[in-house]
């Protein structure tokens, strides 16, 4: 236990230095019984409530109540103008550079089928889809039955990407599965950060290297956003689409979003179509053509909730105050490297984290593979008030979130689970 005194003291010394600190009371933490918030390690399955969530969604009630109708246009914001509110607060966790790149609507899975709609153009020749082998399943459910739906065999179709060896994809694995398939690929939809292992993916190594081959690079960014810099336009990406209650702490069931590069701005691409996506000037003469809305908005079918925007809001806003997601990237190595280091100082022959070990290559997330364990670690973790998830077989995810996790937090999950073990 000598060494868990060390981690302690250490995390204290982090936590009187870090600048960030005070966000953490700007959210509301789950109690434990004596009324110390619990040590929560779950950002990336669903993110903490930003304090002012409620404030904003009364504000949205409110102005329903007192104005009705008359909201629309006049509320605060105007419920038109409600996302269009939002883009510039998302668009530098992003890296989009004009706010025709983004559209926030629907939810990530229906999203990616719809950007298939757009962005997946089969040929006799050119026609598969590449996936990586841990996708988050919703991705491969999604890749599958868009297949099927165009009268393709997902046996044939789809290609699964596989590390050569270990737990993480390689610019050579990427690189052997072009050699194979050449140029039957037509588009890859890779997660940018995987769910189970937390790697970050090169995402602009890997679409360059997609680009050259002929294939559309798509991104699922449900992992990425709001835990790492993101520069999608730099980067070329053709497109991308992400949720919002994860590391954006948007609420469950938030809208997500998606984002198209500016080459493909204004392009007439084959799209499903509603009226919201219809231009705003001519939305409401009501004609029967529809006149598309510049860019991604051309996307949206349906005025997304508002109730949801209003909690996005609220955490936008903290990301922006913080000084954005660079900043926020700098404390969340740091309390990923106390989380490495304190897991190492267990010194358990049971542990072997699997996220890799180059900081570069992850983002907050840990993933714990532990030997001879099986649910009821994490259920003896919870009794303890530490909260995480467990991911069969074997393995528990961790993901210290820079705006409301401390230093303290990644020492008491560490002497916590040295004590369960
Ligand atoms: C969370 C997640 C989803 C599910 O998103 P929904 O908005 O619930 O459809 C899909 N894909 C990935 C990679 C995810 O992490």
């Amino acid at each position: 236990m000598k060494d868990m005194a060390a981690l302690h003291t250490k995390a204290r010394e982090l936590d009187a230095q870090d600048p960030l600190a005070g966000y953490r009371n700007h959210f509301l933490i789950p109690k434990r019984p004596d009324g110390s918030p619990v040590v929560y390690m779950l950002g990336n399955s669903l993110g903490l409530q930003p304090a002012k969530a409620r404030e904003y969604v009364e504000g949205v009630m409110s102005d329903w109540a007192t104005m009705a109708i008359d909201a629309y246009t006049h509320g605060h914001p105007p419920y038109m103008a409600y996302a269009d509110e939002l883009k510039p607060l998302l668009m530098p966790l992003v890296g989009a550079t004009q706010p025709e790149q983004i559209a926030i609507l629907n939810t990530l899975s229906v999203n990616l089928h719809l950007l298939l709609v757009s962005f997946y153009q089969p040929t006799d020749r050119r026609y598969k889809i590449v996936v990586e082998g841990r996708a988050f399943p919703s991705d491969r459910y999604v890749v599958d039955s868009h297949l099927r739906s165009r009268g393709l065999n997902p046996d044939d179709a789809l290609v699964v990407l596989q590390p050569a060896e270990g737990d993480h994809y390689t610019p050579d694995d990427v690189a052997r599965v072009i050699a194979e398939q050449g140029d039957t690929i037509a588009l890859w939809l890779l997660g940018g950060v995987n769910y189970y292992t937390g790697q970050l993916l090169d995402i602009p190594g890997i679409t360059r290297q997609v680009q050259a081959s002929g294939a559309i690079a798509g991104w699922d960014l449900a992992h990425a956003v709001g835990n790492v810099p993101l520069l999608l336009e730099d980067w070329g990406v053709d497109f991308a689409a992400w949720c919002h209650y994860k590391y954006v702490n948007g609420g469950p069931s938030c809208p997500g979003a998606i984002f198209l590069h500016s080459r493909h701005v204004g392009r007439d691409l084959p799209r499903y179509e509603g009226w919201w996506g219809n231009h705003i000037k001519t939305r409401f003469l009501m004609a029967d053509h529809f006149d598309p809305a510049p860019g991604a908005d051309a996307w949206a079918h349906s005025l997304p909730s508002l109730l949801h925007m209003a909690c996005m809001r609220a955490s936008l806003e903290l990301f922006q105050q913080a000084g954005g997601i660079q900043v926020l990237r700098q404390k969340s190595l740091q309390l990923t490297a106390l989380l490495e280091e304190g897991i190492h100082s267990l010194g358990s022959s049971r542990l072997s984290i699997i996220t890799p070990t180059d900081p570069a290559q992850r983002g907050a997330q840990l993933s714990l593979r532990i030997a001879g364990a099986d649910r009821s670690l994490q259920a003896r973790l919870a009794e303890n008030h530490v909260v995480t998830d467990w991911r069969e077989p074997d393995t528990i995810r961790l993901a210290p979130v820079p705006l409301y996790n401390s230093y303290a937090d990644v020492a008491t999950l560490v002497e916590t689970l040295g004590r369960v073990l």
